[in-house]
């Protein structure tokens, strides 16, 4: 009986223990709260990552480790994994934390990235903005996720205000500030690696956000085939530079034809989330079949999958029942605003169908401008 470690007890978490079932797997999370949403499937260990006998508790009760969060201090995944074997690696882990570390990456590996410049104090963001030009987007290098930490800049007038909401934060955590990519699509190719190297990528997948916080995803991309190709080849590059095992997602923008690189989730992804129905193997089943050294099932999609973000609070279900393609997922978490509390994915065979039911799904929850932009990539 193979027992799986989770560090982070969140709805990646849950949808991981779930996939793991059929495997005969067993799993333990490990969390700083004790409601974390995977701990009603997984026995929770409660406790701060940097508390080494709560990390040796969990230790002891695992074979394997692995996260669904990126932001696991890194001290504590050293430490980890030098007791248990971890997948993906710390150095993996360490870069994603790292916006800073990130781009240098991806620049060394000629993956083109929007311009940056780091900034330590406020005359540095002034030489940064004159550098990278306006409009622009200060971040922070560390601990930012779902658009926080982040603030628009339209002109370098913007500046002080901007400095008044993440100064602060310049030495704990570190800034960057990044060109504003006027893109035409946000793509994001999610991709598995396995301990022996073979590397896979689901079809490519479209993604709307709204405040800074994923809204929808629509799979697979209509996109070029030339354009798909340079993804795959991107996050090829990426998986072997940094070994990495188990699954990732790499997010672009996509302008004239040029895609930019934005971050790598070293994790489950959201983006993600439409291949529990929409693919021959979930990206959660494929996560463990990596980290377990098993061998990786087919990526192919089943037709069109569309997923739709529940943030804040959930809707009721009925309308997505009701489709012949619609599929529920409640991660069982409290409402509170911003906060993602579950998903639905809608799938078929055919383009206007999909559309179809878009549609009657958006009308029935009052979401029609949630659906709209899919809706009309749909019909294009
Ligand atoms: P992030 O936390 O970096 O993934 O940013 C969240 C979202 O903010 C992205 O998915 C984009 O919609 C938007 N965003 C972030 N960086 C940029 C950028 N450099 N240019 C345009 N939009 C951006």
């Amino acid at each position: 009986m193979t027992t799986v470690g989770i560090l982070g007890g969140g709805q990646l978490a849950r949808m991981m223990a779930l996939a793991g079932a059929p495997l005969g797997l067993r799993f333990s999370v490990m969390d700083t709260s004790a409601d974390a949403c995977a701990g009603q499937f997984a026995p929770l260990v409660v406790g701060d990552y940097r508390d080494q006998a709560a990390l040796a508790e969990f230790a002891a009760r695992i074979d394997v480790a692995t996260f669904d969060f990126e932001n696991i201090p890194a001290a504590s995944a050293q430490w980890l994994s030098e007791r248990v074997p971890m997948f993906p690696n710390p150095r993996a882990l360490g870069t994603s934390q790292d916006r800073l570390a990130e781009k240098t990456l991806f620049r060394a590996l000629d993956i083109p990235v929007p311009a940056f410049v780091a900034v330590a104090t406020r005359d540095e963001l002034d030489a940064a903005i004159a550098t990278v030009g306006a409009p622009c987007i200060l971040k922070t290098r560390r601990l930012g996720y779902d658009g926080k930490g982040q603030y628009r800049l339209r002109a370098a007038s913007d500046a002080d205000a901007a400095w008044q909401v993440l100064g602060a934060q310049a030495t704990s955590v570190g800034l960057i500030l990044e060109a504003f990519v006027p893109f035409e699509r946000e793509l994001s190719v999610v991709a598995v690696r396995g301990r022996d190297g073979t590397f896979a990528t689901w079809p490519l997948t479209e993604n709307w956000h709204v405040d800074g916080v994923l809204s929808a995803s629509l799979a697979p991309a209509s996109v070029a085939p030339a354009i798909e190709a340079l993804a795959v080849a991107h996050a090829r590059a990426l998986a072997e530079a940094l070994d990495y095992v188990g699954v990732f997602a790499l997010e672009l923008f996509c302008r004239d034809g040029v895609l930019l690189a934005n971050e790598l989730a070293p994790r489950v992804h959201n983006s993600g989330h439409w291949t529990i129905e929409g693919a021959e193997t979930s990206q959660f089943a494929n996560h463990l079949r990596a980290v377990l050294g098993l061998p990786l099932g087919a990526t192919r999609a089943l037709g069109q999958a569309c997923m739709l973000n529940w943030v804040g609070e959930m809707p009721p279900c009925e309308a997505v029942l009701a489709e012949a393609g619609g599929h529920w997922h409640d991660y069982g978490k409290q409402a509170r605003p911003g906060r993602k509390v579950g998903h639905a994915t809608l799938r078929s065979d055919d383009s206007e169908d999909l559309a179809q039911a878009l549609v009657r799904v958006g009308a029935a929850l009052g979401r029609e401008t949630q659906v709209a932009p899919v809706v009309a990539r749909l019909l294009t």
